[in-house]
């Protein structure tokens, strides 16, 4: 991931990070990555690791990597809880992980400054001792994901810059993910966002503080209109609702973010697709009747979010480097300290 966020950093796009639990979750984003050309970030949190088991996990991206081998890969741990939670994900062979220390490891209380340091400090490391990228958190994030999350409005607990960067010198994190006001979750924003009730001016700061740190914008599906719709069309009962303006990411873009985390967007269109089989042909049985829809439909979002944060066109633009070669990288930075 380091590699994949440099090069991004360099060509001045992100790269979207999306949320998988099972194979037609990553077929949808590979397509997507082929048709538009886009390196690619698959993420897996706690409880999608738990759901779909991880040597399933690991054995359907190895199987991305042998039928997309021209397409750059990072498999990332979401919300690492704990040392240990990463640990096992490096062992599993993901190749980048997230310690999420700014809740304590139950995923929901929120944390001090020094335990979030500790652990994280720890986590990097262990993780660059095997050539692994580390993602850290600093201020909480609102709303809760897969059980984990500080819950809230995401204004709680807004990252300050001046911790920010006292953090990143402490830890030595490859990425950052910061607390802007977005929060986990399709119910973000009761109406639609300003660039204030962003909070991107603190991005902006925290940018020109850290220059060289890859900003990550966690929560930030944009839950169009047109997928909830689709939803309540066919049946469902979703509330309104508003997501991160894609122009509103595209600013944090402009202003150091690399990563850009999308579940909910991709959630959303799966169920769309789904629903709107069971209403139209009841009569349906076979699974691949609402399947291949539901397929469909994520990988006609995620290419529109790859072409909209500029990652289309550049997967063909650098070779993965292996993790051992990234060892030896973190090693010569280690001695240049
Ligand atoms: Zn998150």
């Amino acid at each position: 991931m380091r590699q994949l966020l440099d090069e991004a950093a360099k060509g001045g796009y992100g790269v979207g990070a999306f949320n998988v639990n099972n194979m037609e979750q990553i077929q949808s984003i590979m397509e997507a990555a082929r048709e538009t050309k886009s390196p690619v970030i698959v993420q897996a949190s706690r409880g999608a690791r738990a759901y779909s088991q991880d040597r399933f996990l690991y054995h359907l991206m190895i199987a991305a990597t042998e039928i997309y081998p021209e397409i750059p890969l990072v498999l990332h741990l979401d919300h690492g809880n704990s040392p240990e939670t990463c640990k096992s994900a490096i062992d599993m062979g993901f190749t980048s992980v997230m310690m999420d220390g700014s809740l304590m490891a139950d995923g929901k209380t929120p944390s001090s400054f020094e335990y979030n340091v500790k652990v994280t400090r720890e986590v990097v490391e262990m993780a660059h001792d095997k050539g692994v990228t580390v993602e850290g958190e600093i201020g909480c994030l609102g709303g809760i994901e897969d059980g984990h999350g500080a819950g809230g409005d995401g204004l709680s607990h807004l990252t300050d810059p001046e911790q920010a960067i006292a953090f990143v010198e402490q830890t030595g994190v490859d990425a950052l993910a910061i607390a802007i006001g977005t929060s986990h979750g399709a119910y973000k924003f009761s109406s639609k966002p300003t660039g204030e009730t962003l909070k991107m001016d603190t991005l902006i700061a925290i940018h020109k503080r850290l220059p060289d740190t890859h900003l990550v914008m966690h929560g930030s599906s944009s839950v169009p209109k047109d997928l909830q719709d689709v939803i309540n069309q066919y049946g469902g009962k979703l509330k309104p609702t508003w997501g991160v303006p894609v122009e509103e990411i595209q600013l944090g873009i402009k202003n150091g973010v690399r990563k850009i985390n999308v579940d909910t967007d991709n959630r959303l269109a799966i169920t769309g697709a789904i629903r709107k089989v069971f209403m139209e042909k009841p009569e349906e049985f076979d699974p691949r009747s609402y399947m291949k829809p539901a397929r469909d439909a994520m990988k006609k979002v995620v290419a529109q979010r790859m072409t909209q944060f500029g990652q289309a066109g550049h997967a063909g633009d650098y070779k993965p480097i292996p993790l051992d070669e990234m060892r030896a990288f973190y090693q010569g930075m280690l001695a240049s300290v």
